[in-house]
């Protein structure tokens, strides 16, 4: 901690000498501090597109992958993009943009959620639901030994999935040997309305298991409800204590 703000602290003073340099002149007065400041502030402003969208290290194969979808985090962007976030902020922002203010996205590809979609504005956890095949379970246990959520029940050679309990991660049915677990559904959990900032709020999740299609289609509607009922350019989990997801959908 003590590095990075040595770092940072260098980089402002360089950034000062530069402009003080640019005057013709070696000396820094406040008045080279405020340009300075003043560019700093209009360049961060520049780099504000009005969202941004965030992955897990998934790609990297990761063995916990729930879900995964090649593209799908470019397909969100184009919906963005659609949006003309940026110009929809400069109107309804009061003073300058900041990062703050972007719609974010996060997409993680298990319940592990190292994106952090809890605190995105819209949310992905990927998700595989198993079920109970008619194939014999041999009562090997290694489906019990791996659900870190004890919602497996093995009683002799017979399975059941305690549905309260279990996060769709899917690693049951990866162990099963003998096909005795199978995938019931694989897609998406949607998480909306999360935010960090001076009242935090946790992302609540939308009921079901979504599939790529439907988690663009939703990012969509979701985004049309962000731009309609915006008063001055809050976050999507303040809009939505005011009008929730659905009532107006
Ligand atoms: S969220 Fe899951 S799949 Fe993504 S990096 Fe973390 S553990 Fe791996
Ligand atoms: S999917 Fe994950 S949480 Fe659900 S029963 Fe299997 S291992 Fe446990
Ligand atoms: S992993 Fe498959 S075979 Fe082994 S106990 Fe679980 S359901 Fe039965």
């Amino acid at each position: 901690m003590a590095c990075s703000h040595i770092f940072v602290r260098k980089r402002v003073k360089k950034r000062v000498e530069d402009e003080a340099r640019s005057k013709g002149t070696g000396t820094v007065n406040m008045s080279h501090m405020n340009e300075s400041q003043e560019q700093f502030s209009t360049k961060r402003e520049q780099e504000v597109k009005g969202y941004g969208i965030e992955t897990c290290f998934g790609a990297g194969d990761c063995p916990n992958r729930a879900c995964h979808t090649e593209g799908l985090p470019e397909k969100m962007g184009t919906v963005l993009e659609g949006k003309n976030l940026r110009s929809f902020l400069q109107e309804k922002v009061k003073g300058p943009l900041k990062m703050h203010h972007e719609f974010r996205v996060s997409v993680s590809d298990c319940p592990n959620g190292c994106s952090r979609p809890q605190i995105a504005d819209f949310g992905l956890l990927g998700a595989e639901r198993p079920k109970v095949s008619k194939e014999p379970c041999s009562a090997c246990g290694a489906c019990e030994a791996i659900c870190k959520e004890e919602a497996i029940v093995l009683q002799g050679d017979a399975v059941r999935i305690d549905e309260s309990g279990c996060l769709a991660c899917g690693q049951c049915i990866g162990v099963c040997p003998t096909g005795t677990l199978v995938s019931a559904e694989k897609g998406y959990r949607i998480l909306l309305g999360g935010k960090l900032g001076r009242h935090p709020k946790l992302a609540e999740a939308l009921s079901s298991i979504y599939t790529p299609a439907q988690v663009l289609e939703t990012l969509d509607r979701c985004l049309d409800h962000y731009r309609h009922f915006s008063i001055g350019g809050e976050r999507f989990g303040e809009i939505l204590e005011r009008v929730p997801y659905g009532d107006q959908l």
